[in-house]
């Protein structure tokens, strides 16, 4: 690197130069030189590190420059100072601006990746270790997750006043812990006039557990201080963590001219008072649980927002107006008082709720309240107002609508038939936020690629050609006999597809066929799978996730598949995923497994009650299973929150015979804290029941249309007591 002579030239003309002089610009090439400059710098002075792979720094940038002459931590060259490896940057002082770098391939040490303090202050007059006036600009975080998906950490912390974070790109946070916080949690960090604008919050996969919000502005605690954060042209891309995609938790915030683009969860006013939203976008495309709005405390102003196909409900519904507890505790839900919902625009949103989550507890309707001059219009013609409890607390008035809203809000409400809402211009564009120099995300199918491979039968021919491969693709089997000698570790898409069931023939010698690596995603098609050459060992299974947590959530496909014979030992599962893993699609179709001493889907790793699970949608569809000793599938998701989606399970048109025996003990599918499930059209004959185990949420479980020829068909219990049960069962026939 050049920059190494210039550098130190720099350092040792610098020591001769007045104190007055003009700012300068220090080149750093390494860690150590950062550090001898850090201590150095003076208003209107930039570190600009040099390009190249940063490992293992922690930045400390703490200074003080001024309005006019801020100090600068930057990359020489924007996106070219890579920050990996177990790093991280805390910023304290004031005037700072941090520009241009990008954080990938590694994660924080600590609890933050980007903290706006370098430690809480032991005395709340101190600010010494906060920054203020400070901008955070054209930065990069990308998928800089914690190998271990449920430890927690954040990307950015941000404390202080008047701090303003915009322009920036973060995308893919795997792991738990929000992605962007505002903390109050000394009196130097309220009213703080922070400004977080034209910034792209990229990808946030299902997290499956609580703790995946994008942005959280306070927390319960300092709920009732105001925050004064503004919140605006941002775009928030496909940010499903959790039920939350923003978490506002302080009062008197802007959240104004946002784009929520087919994102799972809603920006929920959970805590604080007098908050506005405004011109915000919410573009749901149909896309299930994408969500809106979710009203609850006092003076808050909703209006001029454009919510269009958002297919979310419940808590998730396209807007909700809660009810709370009367007298609440800070930390559960004060009453809607005051709100203002005015001018907004609903186009196919499938649930308008008020009076959400009315119970025992949250009688509190709203009160002194305005719904007004909004148009709804939904294309098919229904009303999606849902009224949970009494709206005597609202006015509504002005309000236009293209279908019948039923007699309550019918004073408020003008029918106009053939009414249409056109769709606005965005607040904000994508193109208009992060930056430039760093792609951002376009979908795509995880199984799309050109690489193709024929593989003739034999021992480990499989294995070398998946080695062939070298990434991404598809191993196409002629018919055959095909034995891997040792377990396929996977850890890239890829297609295996044979000829057929009972044409391509595939055995293995270790204890699973398959391992799921990080970065993995699989289909098997058209194949037929034999346990028989298996040892007899525990714990066997055709196909597992890795023993260690995954970051990445797979996909996982058995389509036209024929499993048999796992019956070489007392304990072989067909799917079996494992602590600290996640799929986000597991679907079984056209398949048969016969002969399993064990669960076809085993998915109950999670077993510590804190609300993890296996896997977002399960399906099984047109397939049979005949003698599986524990059944279809055991799914767990344990704990007593309400901050996930999931997990789906979906069985239609299944056959399903002695799994496990009538007389067996244990279930044929089992339903532990499931959302939402429905077995339809499917056979059960000489299984031991169906166990649905509630446990919080409001899950709503279906057992219709099936046949069954044992009693009985299915056992619900509560786990949680005197938890209202949303289970239904319709239309199932018994026949000897
Ligand atoms: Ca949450």
């Amino acid at each position: 690197m050049n920059n190494k002579i210039s550098t130190l030239s720099g350092l040792f003309l610098m020591s001769f130069v007045p104190a007055l002089c003009a700012a300068k610009d220090y080149s750093v090439a390494n860690f150590s030189e950062y550090q001898a400059v850090a201590g150095e710098l003076e208003p209107g002075d930039s570190v600009l590190l040099e390009d190249g792979v940063w490992r293992d720094v922690e930045f400390v940038f703490s200074a003080k420059g001024t309005k006019d002459e801020p100090i600068t931590l930057a990359a020489a060259n924007p996106g070219k100072a890579i920050i990996s490896g177990r790093s991280n940057l805390k910023l304290a002082g004031e005037h700072l601006v941090v520009r241009g770098l990008v954080f990938k391939d590694g994660y924080t040490p600590s609890d933050t990746v980007i903290s706006f303090r370098t430690a809480k202050p032991e005395d709340e007059s101190d600010y010494s270790t906060i920054a203020v006036n400070t901008r955070l600009t054209e930065v990069v975080i990308d998928d800089f997750s914690n190998p271990d998906r449920y430890e927690t950490d954040y990307w950015v912390s941000v404390y202080g006043k008047n701090n303003r974070i915009d322009h920036n790109h973060f995308s893919f946070k795997r792991n738990k812990g929000v992605t962007m916080a505002v903390r109050l949690d000394t009196e130097h960090s309220r009213e703080n006039n922070h400004v977080i604008e034209y910034n792209y919050f990229g990808p946030r996969p299902v997290l499956g557990s609580n703790g995946g919000e994008t942005l959280r502005i306070g927390t319960s605690h300092y709920s009732l201080s105001d925050s004064l954060t503004t919140v605006a042209h941002n775009y928030f891309e496909h940010c499903d963590g959790e039920v939350e995609i923003i978490s506002n938790k302080s009062g008197s915030n802007v959240l104004k001219n946002n784009v929520f683009f087919e994102s799972r969860g809603t920006l929920t006013l959970r805590h604080g008072n007098g908050n506005l939203v405004e011109g915000n976008a919410f573009i749901g495309n149909g896309v299930d649980h994408t969500g809106g709005i979710r009203v609850i405390n006092a003076d808050q102003t909703i209006r001029n927002n454009y919510l269009s196909g958002l297919a979310g409900s419940r808590f998730g519904g396209g807007l909700v107006v809660m009810n709370g507890v009367p007298n609440s505790p800070i930390n559960r839900y004060h009453q809607v008082d005051n709100a203002l919902i005015e001018n907004n625009t609903l186009v196919n949103v499938e649930r308008i709720i008020f009076g959400a989550g009315s119970d025992e507890e949250r009688s509190a309707t709203p009160s002194n309240s305005r719904f007004i001059n909004n148009t709804v219009v939904n294309d098919s013609g229904e009303s999606p107002f849902e009224l949970h409890d009494s709206v005597k607390g609202i006015d509504f008035s002005g309000n236009k609508a293209n279908f019948s809203v039923g007699d309550e809000l019918s004073g408020g409400f003008e029918k106009v038939n053939g009414l249409t809402a056109d769709a606005p211009a965005l607040p904000v564009q994508k193109s208009e936020v992060g930056v430039s120099w760093y792609p951002k995300y376009e979908k795509s199918d995880r199984f799309s690629t050109d690489a193709s491979i024929s593989v003739e039968p034999g021992t480990d021919t499989l294995l070398d050609a998946y080695g062939e491969l070298n990434g991404a693709g598809e191993l196409v089997l002629a018919e055959g006999d095909y034995h891997l000698s040792k377990t396929l570790l996977l850890d890239t898409p890829l297609v295996i597809r044979g000829a057929g069931k009972g044409k391509t023939h595939l055995t293995f010698g270790r204890k699973s066929l398959v391992d799921l690596l990080n970065g993995s995603a699989l289909r098997l098609q058209d194949l037929s799978i034999s346990g028989v050459r298996a040892p007899d060992d525990k714990a066997n299974a055709v196909i597992r996730s890795d023993s260690q947590p995954m970051t990445k959530n797979f996909v996982l496909e058995l389509l036209g598949v024929e499993v048999k014979d796992l019956d070489i030992n007392k304990d072989f599962d067909v799917i079996k995923l494992r602590k600290g893993t996640f799929a986000d699609n597991v679907l079984v179709q056209d398949s048969s497994f016969s002969n399993i001493k064990g669960s076809v889907l085993k998915l109950d790793s999670e077993k510590d009650d804190y609300g993890m699970y296996n896997a977002e949608y399960i399906t099984v569809k047109n397939s049979q299973v005949s003698n599986a000793t524990g059944g279809l599938m055991t799914v767990y998701r344990g704990g007593t929150d309400e901050s996930t989606f999931g997990p789906h399970v979906h069985v239609d048109g299944v056959t399903v015979s002695a799994s496990p025996a009538a007389d067996a003990s244990g279930s044929s599918i089992l339903l532990h804290g499931v959302q939402r499930g429905l077995i339809e059209n499917s056979r059960f004959d000489n299984s031991a029941p169906i166990v649905v185990q509630h446990t919080v949420g409001g899950p709503v479980i279906r057992i219709d249309d099936n046949r069954y020829n044992h009693k009985p068909l299915y056992n619900v219990e509560s786990v949680v007591p005197g938890m209202e049960s949303t289970f239904s069962a319709d239309n199932n026939n018994f026949s000897e």
